[in-house]
């Protein structure tokens, strides 16, 4: 039996390839603009960053690693998510002892869950997430925001819905968890296995379980916006005027609560709202994480960033019918007919190519007919032919399969003449 690709994965072909390269040059050319870095990171890390990183309360950790152990004994693990490692390495790198502060860095690669697959749900995904390191204005949260949002906007979307949240600082943080334990505890054996773990451990995560969350006790949790203290209250209302003056739709929604265990003040979420775009709505998912940097060993720096996949946008931009693929065209295809034209299509290519020009030829030794097809097939401009007749006279015959107007060119001076033909 043939071997096949392993499940929760995909092969990305030519023709579907091209939606994926315009979406990584968006995200690339929004990132100069907003003056985000690139940041690249190993594909695998010690399991302990994992634990210690993203939570050992999580999904993530507790069902979804890919972790296995090397020839040397060590656990590692393939990389589930990109805000770990992004911040080992600042720390690692003593990136916060730079002259340029804020460190605002961005990364775009696959990351790896063991999840059950479905739509919008792979075991290798690409993930584009952006982070801002050592900064605590308000103003911040709403330009990483923005950046997610922009990128959306410039990829055709319409649909989409912010939703924000503050998850306060420790304070309000712990007067909240107070709060969510006593108002739980006494029912908590209606609940299941994971949330009776989450009690005690990190009660807020009983608010993201997607097991229990028709529970009547769900919808009359205590709201972590009653409990914010004012520094939390005043820095949120920041956050919320700097989105309106940059004219970006919000809605507050008091029990998004991220699954990362280190996040605090801004959560956000983006959704599409497309019909048809299937259960799981959420594109993209970030927050405000200042105690991360110090658990990773460095000192305290505030950090908040997002992560997003390609393959939930790529789906959204699918249900919302758009279709920014342009039209692929080449300058020009060689004819050639016969051993020696062939032979001085090997020149003439290269020479073609060394110009700039995007140009290809026959390599099956294939009819006059079937070249012309070949020309048409790569949406050539040009179609240059060459055969024993045309050598002996030093030229070439160029025709422009679009009016099918003729000229020849001399074969000495052809790539300028070419330029200047197909100006
Ligand atoms: P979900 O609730 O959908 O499982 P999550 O909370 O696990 O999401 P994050 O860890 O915040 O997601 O990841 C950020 C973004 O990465 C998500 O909003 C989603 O767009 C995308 N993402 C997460 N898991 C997958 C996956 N298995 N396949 C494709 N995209 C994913
Ligand atoms: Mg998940």
């Amino acid at each position: 039996m043939a071997i096949q690709i392993p499940r929760g994965t995909q092969d990305i072909l030519p023709g579907e390839v091209e939606k994926w390269q315009l979406i990584e040059e968006t995200a690339k050319e929004i990132c100069r603009k907003y003056q985000y870095q690139e940041i690249r990171t190993p594909i695998f890390e010690q399991t302990e960053l994992f634990l210690r990183g993203v939570g050992d309360t999580t999904d993530i950790v507790q069902k979804e690693m890919y972790t296995f152990e090397d020839r040397g004994g060590r656990s590692l693990t393939l990389r589930p998510e990109g805000t770990a490692a992004v911040v080992r390495s600042f720390a690692e790198n003593k990136m916060y002892g730079g002259a340029n502060q804020p460190v605002k860095l961005y990364y775009l690669g696959p990351m790896f869950r063991y999840e059950r697959p479905q739509a919008g749900r792979y075991r290798q995904f690409v993930q584009f997430g952006i982070e801002a390191l050592g900064s605590m204005d308000p103003a911040i949260d709403a330009e990483v925001i923005s950046l997610a949002m922009e990128l959306y906007k410039a990829l055709g979307l319409k649909k989409l819905r912010l939703v924000i949240n503050s998850l306060g600082d420790s304070e309000s943080r712990t007067a909240h968890r107070n709060a969510l334990i006593n108002h739980f505890q006494p029912r908590i054996d209606e609940f299941c296995g994971d949330c009776q773990n989450r009690l005690e451990k990190n009660p807020l995560r009983i608010l993201d379980c997607k097991k229990d969350h028709n529970h009547e006790l769900m919808k009359t949790a205590p709201s972590i916006l009653e409990y914010l203290n004012e520094d939390s209250r005043l820095y949120f209302e920041k956050v919320k005027q700097y989105l309106s003056a940059m004219e970006i739709d919000y809605v507050v929604d008091s029990t998004l609560v991220r699954g990362l265990d280190y996040y605090n003040h801004t959560a956000f979420e983006i959704m599409s709202e497309a019909e048809g775009f299937g259960a799981i709505t959420t594109l993209c998912g970030g927050g405000r994480y200042n105690g991360l940097v110090r658990e990773m060993g460095g000192p305290d720096t505030p950090g908040i960033g997002f992560a997003l996949s390609v393959e939930r946008l790529i789906s959204a931009m699918d249900a919302e019918g758009v279709d920014l693929q342009s039209e692929k065209k080449i300058d020009c295809f060689i004819v050639a007919l016969g051993e020696e034209a062939r032979d001085h299509s090997v020149i003439l290519l290269q020479n073609l190519r060394h110009a700039g020009f995007s140009a290809e030829r026959d390599y099956l030794e294939r009819k006059i007919k079937a070249q012309f097809k070949a020309a048409e097939r790569l949406g050539a401009n040009f179609a240059i032919i060459i055969g024993e007749d045309e050598l002996k006279s030093g030229v070439a015959a160029v025709k422009n399969l679009e009016t099918g107007e003729q000229k020849e060119l001399t074969l000495n001076n052809f790539v300028k003449e070419f330029s200047m033909l197909s100006q």
